[in-house]
């Protein structure tokens, strides 16, 4: 380390390291954005050139979302806000206001749709009230979505089709489209249709958005696609200034995708932004009847992986463990999840540590797949969100409904996953959930949404430096940065989040609404 710049200490009441060796300090000395070290302000003031005295103010490593979409999610932005919505009128009511704002034949556009609207039934445009007007709903999964009769005529559906995947198109009695996509590749027909955004605006969006992140605590993203225009937008940041985030980039692998084309983008980067693993899905979702469960659903469904051939997933698998490439695969069901640890477990065994493999979401599991874990061949990386942003503790949600008692009780085992050893990184996935991370780390905490109440979920909870971990050490664990990421210690990067007060005490509920003051990236305030 150059010894030519002058370091710069910064000062606050307390600096949770997370690191062992260092606990809380009270000062923490930086040069080229690493951290030289770490110890008591008064005693490391005399090394120190400059001084960033945080006051009264307590430092933590600086907070990492494990699952984000800060470009895919963008698009929903542009169209009508359904989340939170419950009942099939508002519905019909926020689209119909939206609609009387439109030209005619101009494309209506809304997400975050909850499918407990439907009481039961399978989403239909008709139930809608959806016609002429070319209209393109995500669900809130974003996982599937509803197409207009004007939309589909459009994109040329008007019946089934057989996909690569597991997608399908709804078709009623008669065959004819229900305007319900699911999956991937069937919502895509429909999309590839819906008129973008200008890219002026696309890129405004963009700036703000990771702004707007940096301002509520955060310092990093793993970012769980890298579609089109991901590259361009960083890019135009980082030809201006610099992101107030790092983004690490993860693009998918579908069925029937040419694994070559994601091997050909790894370790593309720009300074704080870098293409760093995979994505792939082995299922889709519980509200949608698509992910993969060891038994089917209330609605019979929930049987098959979204690969047709198990083993084309294990083949892409294995050509990625072999490049050293990291994978990070959605799996919601607790089939999906077995399946798919005992795939990165075989790979593991076989080949060695190659790369470092996590599991997206995993919605349920029983304690006996909990405990593969144990194994270290993939980390978990949950959304406490998902739980207590759309479930109910009556259990009168979809989500619940589909799943039925025995699984439920089984839901979102954050809690014993850490009990069994597993590293648990906690994300939002944004948009399907707010990206504030003080969201999270109260959710985690309280097993409900710190907003509604008193009555928690079924499950266990997450202690306060549990859930603070998630989104720091085991973050960097997932995404194997941890050599350089995640603690306040020697040579790590100068990544802070400074709390107005301490998040590993206040009540979760505070925790929620806490001020933050500021981020620190590469040992500079990005962010107040
Ligand atoms: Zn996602």
């Amino acid at each position: 380390m150059s010894s030519s710049t002058p370091a710069t200490l910064h000062v606050a009441r307390a600096i949770h390291t997370l690191d062992e060796r260092h606990g809380t300090a009270t000062g923490v000395l930086v040069r080229d954005g690493r951290v030289v070290t770490t110890g008591d302000a008064a005693q490391l003031r005399p090394d120190a050139g400059a001084v960033i005295d945080h006051g009264e103010a307590v430092l933590t490593p600086g907070l990492v979302d494990g699952h984000t979409h800060p470009v895919h999610g963008l698009e929903g932005t542009f169209g009508v806000e359904l989340t939170g919505i419950r009942t099939v009128a508002e519905v019909r009511a926020a689209l119909a206001e939206a609609a009387a704002r439109l030209a005619p034949g101009q494309w209506l556009c809304a997400r975050g749709l909850n499918p407990v609207v439907f009481g039961g039934s399978v989403p239909t445009a008709a139930a809608l009230g959806l016609g002429e007007r070319p209209a393109f709903i995500d669900m809130y999964d974003a996982h599937s979505a509803l197409a207009s009769p004007g939309a589909l005529r459009r994109a040329g559906i008007d019946g089934p089709r057989t996909f690569t995947s597991a997608s399908r198109i709804d078709c009623d009695a008669s065959g004819r489209p229900t305007g319900y996509l699911l999956e991937t590749e069937a919502a895509e027909l429909v999309r590839a249709f819906v008129p973008k955004p200008e890219p002026r605006e696309l890129a405004a969006r963009f700036a703000q958005l990771v702004r707007d992140m940096a301002a509520s605590g955060l310092t990093g993203l793993h970012a769980m696609d890298f579609d089109h225009p991901s590259e361009d937008l960083v890019r135009a940041v980082e030809a201006e200034g610099d992101l107030p985030v790092r983004i690490g980039f993860n693009p998918w692998v579908m069925p029937g995708d040419d694994v070559a084309t994601a091997l050909a983008v790894q370790g593309r980067r720009g300074r704080r932004w870098q293409v760093e693993g995979v994505k792939l899905f082995v299922d889709g979702t519980i509200d949608g009847g698509t992910g993969w469960l060891e038994y089917a659903d209330t609605h019979g469904e929930g049987l098959d992986p979204l690969w047709r051939d198990l083993g084309d997933f294990r083949e892409a698998l294995t050509r990625l463990h072999l490049a050293g490439v990291n994978c990070a695969v959605h799996a919601i069901g607790d089939r999906g999840v077995r399946e798919t640890l005992g795939i990165c477990a075989d790979l593991r065994a076989t080949y060695g540590p190659l790369a470092r493999h996590r599991i997206e979401h995993i919605e349920t599991l029983p304690p006996e797949h909990v405990d593969l874990f144990a194994s270290g061949a993939a980390a978990a990386s949950m959304q406490p969100l998902h739980c207590t942003f759309f479930n109910e503790p009556d259990r009168s949600d979809n989500w619940s409904r589909r799943l039925g008692d025995h699984r439920v009780d089984d839901g979102f085992p954050w809690a014993q996953l850490r009990d069994a050893g597993a590293v648990v990184a906690l994300g939002t996935d944004w948009p399907i959930a707010p990206y504030d991370p003080r969201w999270t780390l109260a959710d985690a905490q309280l097993r409900r949404h710190f907003d509604a109440g008193p009555e928690p979920l079924a499950g266990e909870p997450l202690t306060a430096l549990q859930a603070l971990e998630g989104y720091t050490t085991h973050a960097a664990l997932a995404s194997g940065e941890e050599a350089h990421r995640g603690r306040i210690a020697p040579g790590y990067d100068a990544d802070f989040t400074v709390w107005s007060a301490d998040p590993l005490t206040v009540p979760p509920e505070e925790l929620a609404v806490l001020p933050v003051v500021g981020t620190v990236l590469d040992g500079a305030v990005v962010a107040v």
